[in-house]
């Protein structure tokens, strides 16, 4: 199914390769190919490709990068797995309101052509810094009394319920947008944003880097939740530059 091709899944920090490669079959066997690993402890590794079996072609081919930004650059779409809420309410969804939230944003509304789903390390899962980049949090609804999943079975839960939901739409003549098109904000162009923001929120004291509160967590919700065009970005980066340019010692004298 073509459609899966724009959908990677993304491994952190994994520590045990026998999961990278049981995690490549589990993405093979439901049609998703695109596997980026991020800062893998052992890849390649023997027990990696042992417990991928038929699944050599998906690490062949995996990008290993060391760092998730750049994992989920050209992502319109970021969605993280994870089976606790955290310090800060994110958007939450359901494995299964996942995928129909994901067909509907890539084959309905268009306005997604490259989409990641991340998955944290074995022992401690996402960190709140890289569940923060992401459009919603994941959950497997699982036995509340033992959520945590097998890291490879939590990606096979996911690829799934995607394939699910997307093979009842096969015969429609539904398409992804081309890369070229023009689809929501890539990952990059939101960050590089969040990033001047925050510079400009230093500077006007309003953040304290030295007690930052919830503060830029609470801004990304919002930023996030916004779903914002390319056009929106650069217009809140026009604001931005305005702000940064004014020397913060003359904006003192005004005041
Ligand atoms: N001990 C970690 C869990 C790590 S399991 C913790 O307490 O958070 C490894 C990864 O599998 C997780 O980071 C997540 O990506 C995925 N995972 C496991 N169980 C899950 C669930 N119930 N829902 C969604 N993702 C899950």
């Amino acid at each position: 199914m073509k459609q899966l091709e724009h959908i990677r899944v993304v491994l952190i920090d994994t520590t045990h390769p026998g999961n990278i490669g049981a995690a490549a079959r589990a993405m093979k066997v439901m049609g998703l190919h695109r596997l980026v690993l991020v800062r893998p402890r052992h890849f390649p590794n023997a027990t990696a490709s042992a417990m991928a079996s038929g699944a050599a072609d998906i690490l062949a081919t995996a990008e290993v990068v060391d760092s998730l930004d750049a994992a989920i650059a050209d992502c319109q779409l970021v969605l993280g797995t994870s089976a606790r809420p955290r310090s800060l309410d994110w958007p939450m969804l359901t494995s299964h309101q996942a995928a129909l939230y994901m067909h509907q944003a890539m084959l309905a509304d268009r306005s997604v052509n490259q989409a990641a789903l991340l998955f944290g390390t074995e022992s401690v899962g996402l960190s709140n810094e890289q569940l923060q980049r992401c459009h919603y949090r994941i959950e497997i609804p699982a036995n509340p009394d033992y959520s945590s999943l097998n890291l490879s079975q939590a990606v096979q839960v996911i690829s799934y319920e995607l394939r699910q939901v997307f093979l009842a739409e096969a015969g429609s003549a539904l398409q992804i947008l081309p890369d070229t098109a023009d689809a929501l904000a890539g990952h990059q162009s939101v960050e590089s944003f969040m990033q001047r923001l925050q510079q400009m929120i230093v500077q006007l004291e309003i953040l304290n880097p030295a007690q930052p509160k919830m503060l830029m967590q609470r801004l990304r919700r919002i930023f996030l939740r916004a779903k914002l065009e390319a056009s929106e970005v650069n217009i809140l980066q026009g604001i931005v530059s305005a702000v940064l340019a004014v020397d913060p010692n003359e904006r003192r004298n005004d005041q």
